[in-house]
């Protein structure tokens, strides 16, 4: 016997959850490409994703996954031989260095551990010693998804400023957009990449590339830029199929148009509050269960961490017995811990993840926490007894 039939949810960092709506807006014959409705909600959905990520420059879409939109912004600003400054906090940050420097880039990474943000202070000092001003850009990635940190990208942006140094400022936002607010323009973004399967609730399949003026002038020359991935075009397209190299990713825009409709019912600044008010409930529920046993948030700060997403320390392999308990006996999949430990390492077990990003709500937050309790006690590790009633608490707040 399983309790865990029933709706399942799948609260891992992306995908995420895809609503009813999405799914039902996607379940459609093929539309007109050259005419018609696609046309009308393409004009709708290009200045929703503009708003979204807070800025009025250029928006380019790529039929692509995060790692697509990661080479996409790379070929456009780099060339053969330039220099880039990488900003690790965790593996993703390790994948866009990995992903620039096997394009040809000479990448210089600093890495600030995995239980910590970026120190501006110490991009300020390697910005300061480049005296000739090779550096062409510094990735950031805004929350890394395998620590859950969340970076100061406005803070970074002052003592990039600071310093004097023209340096393009780049920055993902996979795991943020639509769940920690993201202002690109006010904070001076230059280049921002996300991609459609985690806020934004639609499946995987679909990558955008906000840039600035700047970023357009700077890169006019970039060497890396391909036919297909050059963004001047899909930034500003003559013919409606230029906008995606081609064929229109159909589908998807039905099922991202729908996604971005809900976020707008719902109203941005509401969509950010509900992201703030579920994860202070898990961290509540995380705190609890810590007091007395072997389980801790990856990060301390709360102004650090990441609202789309959690990442959880406990004694290997506990959290491996956890996840594998609670997807058998309570129809919740958590997510794997991830770059915390190599994974042939026995310590990799002591990691897992909650993804709290896009369609997620008040009951679904209590259910995943309230899985993780059944399991905590049917398995015999050691726990805080005040969890639920704090998230509850957190909860009920007026
Ligand atoms: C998910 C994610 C990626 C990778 O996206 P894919 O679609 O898996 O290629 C990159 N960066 C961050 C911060 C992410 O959360």
């Amino acid at each position: 016997m399983s309790l865990g039939f029933g709706r399942t949810y799948l609260a891992i960092p992306g995908p995420s959850v895809m609503p009813d709506r999405v799914l039902n807006a996607m379940h459609q014959p093929a539309p007109n490409i050259y005419a018609g409705p696609l046309h009308d909600l393409v004009d709708r959905i290009v200045p929703q994703l503009k708003a979204l990520a807070g800025t009025r420059q250029h928006l380019a879409i790529y039929i692509a996954n995060g790692h697509g939109a990661w080479e996409a912004a790379n070929a456009n600003v780099f060339s053969r031989g330039d220099q880039a400054l990488s900003l690790v906090t965790g593996q993703f940050g390790i994948g866009w260095a990995d992903s620039v420097r096997r394009m040809g880039v000479e990448v210089q990474e600093i890495d600030f551990g995995r239980r910590t943000p970026v120190d501006p202070a110490r991009v300020a000092e390697a910005l300061a010693a480049d005296k000739a001003h090779g550096i062409k850009a510094v990735l950031l990635t805004h929350v890394d998804t395998a620590t859950s940190v969340r970076n100061d990208v406005a803070a970074l942006r002052a003592a990039i400023d600071d310093t004097g140094h023209p340096a393009l400022l780049m920055v993902d936002c996979i795991a943020s957009l639509g769940c920690d607010p993201f202002l690109m323009d006010d904070w001076g973004v230059d280049v921002m990449v996300a991609a459609s399967q985690k806020g934004l609730m639609t499946p995987p399949g679909l990558g955008f590339v906000w840039f600035s003026d700047k970023a357009l002038k700077t890169c006019r020359n970039a060497d890396l830029r391909t036919p297909y991935w050059d963004w001047t075009p899909r930034a500003a397209p003559q013919l409606f199929h230029q906008r995606f190299g081609g064929t229109a990713p159909t589908h998807h825009l039905l099922g991202l148009g729908e996604a971005l409709q809900m976020i707008d019912e719902e109203g941005l600044p509401a969509v950010w509050a509900r992201h703030d008010r579920l994860a202070r409930a898990v961290w509540a529920a995380v705190d609890g269960w810590g007091t007395e046993g072997r389980i801790t948030l990856n990060i301390a700060d709360p102004a650090h961490r990441s609202r789309a997403v959690t990442s959880i320390r406990m004694q290997a392999p506990d959290a491996t017995a956890l996840r594998n308990w609670t997807e058998a006996k309570a129809g919740v999949t958590l997510g794997i811990g991830l770059g915390m430990a190599p994974m042939d390492d026995p310590a990799w077990h002591g990691f897992f993840r909650i993804g709290h990003m896009g369609h997620v709500n008040a009951h679904m937050v209590m259910g995943v926490l309230g899985g993780i309790e059944a399991g905590l006690t049917a398995l015999g590790i050691p726990r805080g007894e005040i969890a639920l009633g704090a998230a509850a608490a957190i909860i009920a707040e007026a």
